[in-house]
């Protein structure tokens, strides 16, 4: 399939969950998750009207962003490593996987603009998985301030790897509750308006509770074998 017609269904798929939740279709953004993918195939999404993209790694996001330039909005969705920052930071829109302070003070130290950041929460508390313990996020806040380059756009979570509905969305809606704390701090460096969640599996359970940003590779770009 084309990345035209894969879009195609899935936004209808979101007009769908917008009418039923009585959502604003406008107020989600889908990212096309290209680290499965070419440089050939990621102009393809960006031809079809795809504005946001995702890479999860250094090297995979380095050579897109060669490939594609500043047009596309950069989305790092992977975990970033402290001495990788430098070769990055100032080419990335949004991080999504702020979630330790060291990186917090490099990233200060090496930005040379304002890095719009999502806080990644581990909101299932599955161990494996990267991204702030739930109950250690306001601490972390507060301890981002500091860091004055870095503006908490928002949280960010992966659902755990399981078939059962009722757990993926219930760390989705953990998400939505630590916002709503975190927005109630009412810190100027952290607005946090946005919740990145939902990819291709769960992404309709996400809209669903309440996310702005949806990351999704395999049902949008594909996968490369
Ligand atoms: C790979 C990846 C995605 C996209 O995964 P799909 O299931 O292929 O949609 C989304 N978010 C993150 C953080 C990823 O690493």
């Amino acid at each position: 399939m084309t990345v035209k017609e894969n879009l195609k269904l899935i936004e209808k798929r979101i007009s769908d969950v917008c009418n039923r939740t009585a959502r604003n279709k406008s107020d989600i953004t889908i990212i096309a998750v290209t680290k499965y993918v070419s440089i050939d195939r990621t102009k393809e999404a960006v031809q079809a009207g795809v504005v946001h993209l995702g890479e999860n790694r250094n090297e995979g996001f380095l050579e897109k962003r060669e490939a594609l330039g500043d047009k596309p909005v950069w989305h790092f969705i992977g975990s970033l490593q402290t001495r990788k920052v430098k070769n990055v930071i100032d080419k990335i829109d949004y991080l999504h996987s702020l979630d330790r302070l060291p990186l917090a003070s490099e990233i200060q130290k090496r930005a040379t603009k304002k890095v719009k950041c999502f806080i990644q929460v581990n909101a299932s508390g599955e161990s494996a998985k990267h991204g702030l313990d739930p109950q250690e996020l306001l601490g972390f806040l507060k301890g981002l301030e500091p860091y004055t380059s870095i503006e908490v756009v928002g949280l960010m979570t992966m659902a755990p790897l399981t078939e059962n509905q009722d757990v993926i969305r219930g760390s989705f809606r953990a998400l939505k509750e630590l916002q709503k704390n975190v927005q109630a701090l009412d810190l100027p460096f952290a607005p946090c308006k946005e919740l990145s969640m939902g990819m291709s599996n769960d992404f309709e359970i996400a809209i669903e509770e309440g996310a702005t940003y949806i990351r999704l590779g395999t049902s949008l770009v594909g996968k490369d074998e």
